[in-house]
């Protein structure tokens, strides 16, 4: 190729900037012209965008957010605005996308195919961690963290007050930010889609362990991790049920946007940069209609559609070794 051009689509993730520098000092390496798309998909649409060379993305490996802008795009989902953007970029004689977000976005760059006839290449960026294909994805390491050193500061408070706190991180539809976050934090209980049969079992289960804990311990702090759209009605239900079925009073605590932002640890800058340039190698070898995915230490390539069909299971050895841990809580 030698012209591309990146995008970052869908929630942000920290890291994105780190895959944007990297992908495009990579491509400047091996004398390809880079040019960043702004706002998602929208940018390809209504022809926003800005050229990226080493000045721009000099200092952005350690900033949270993304440079080129996130959007979600409507219009993306017609025949009408697909064409659209496929005329600007063969317009800009743009032989290769790369495209930096979840798997929505991936959906759409799947069915994008049918419109553009140049090189496409996903680079997962998300903090949910719920794309198959990869053992991580960019943004994921950082938002953990996040969520730690948040509830790390709550559970400060369980303790003085030896209350229950109920924390319902992000995560989508996936349980990855509930268990390892919940793991971190020493949880004495977490509620994740693959442990979770439904609202009467479970509000049954927190309340007989907490009855029992009560009894052996006396009063004492006891924090609950939850995953997202799980419970009907969130963590808010959860704890107003609790109160009505076992007169348990606990606290909901819904952590929210702020695993979303922030500088991206170090892992994330480091997984971004090493997708990134494997990214721009698999365009140089000629690949197309691919994701990068980090499979131990190295990274890989699978089908771009295979990465939005199947459920990515959180570790199973781990969520049995959590199970094992909380029957001593
Ligand atoms: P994420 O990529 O983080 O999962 P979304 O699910 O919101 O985020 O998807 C981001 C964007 O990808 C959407 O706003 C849209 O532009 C595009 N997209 C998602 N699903 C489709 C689809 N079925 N067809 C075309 N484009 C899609």
């Amino acid at each position: 190729p030698n012209r591309i051009a990146l995008l970052t689509s869908g929630g942000d993730a920290p890291g994105m900037n780190a895959a944007i520098r990297a992908t495009t000092l990579y491509a400047l390496h091996h004398g390809i012209e880079v040019i960043g798309f702004k706002h998602g998909y929208n940018g390809l649409i209504h022809n926003e965008w800005m050229a990226l060379d080493e000045p721009v993305v000099r200092e952005i490996i350690g900033s949270g957010g993304t440079i080129l802008k996130s959007a979600r795009c409507e219009e993306f989902k017609s025949p009408a605005g697909m064409q659209q953007a496929a005329d600007n970029l063969k317009a800009l004689d743009i032989d290769a996308l790369v495209v930096i977000g979840g798997d929505g976005s991936f959906i759409g760059l799947t069915k994008f195919k049918q419109f553009y006839p140049g090189q496409t290449i996903g680079i997962p960026g998300t903090i949910d961690n719920d794309i198959d294909g990869t053992d991580h994805t960019i943004g994921f390491a950082t938002a953990v963290d996040t969520a730690v050193n948040a509830i790390d500061k709550i559970r400060d408070t369980a303790d003085a007050f030896e209350r229950i706190f109920l924390v319902e991180v992000m995560g989508r539809k996936s349980g990855f930010l509930a268990l390892n976050v919940g793991i971190a934090c020493a949880a004495e209980h977490i509620i994740t889609f693959e442990n979770f049969s439904n609202p009467g079992i479970e509000l049954q289960h927190i309340a007989s362990k907490i009855h029992r804990i009560k009894k052996s311990r006396g009063q004492c702090s006891y924090l609950i991790v939850s995953a997202e759209n799980l419970y009907p009605g969130g963590a808010n239900q959860l704890a107003s049920d609790l109160a009505d079925y076992a007169s348990i009073e606990c606290i909901p605590c819904v952590l929210g946007y702020i695993q979303r932002g922030g500088d991206p640890v170090a892992k994330d800058r480091i997984l971004a940069t090493h997708m990134g340039a494997f990214a721009v190698k698999q365009l140089l070898a000629g690949h197309t209609d691919v994701m990068i995915g980090i499979d131990g230490q190295h990274c890989l390539q699978v089908p771009l559609a295979s990465s939005t069909k199947h459920y990515k299971e959180v570790n199973a050895s781990l969520l049995a070794i959590q199970e094992d841990l909380q029957d001593l809580l």
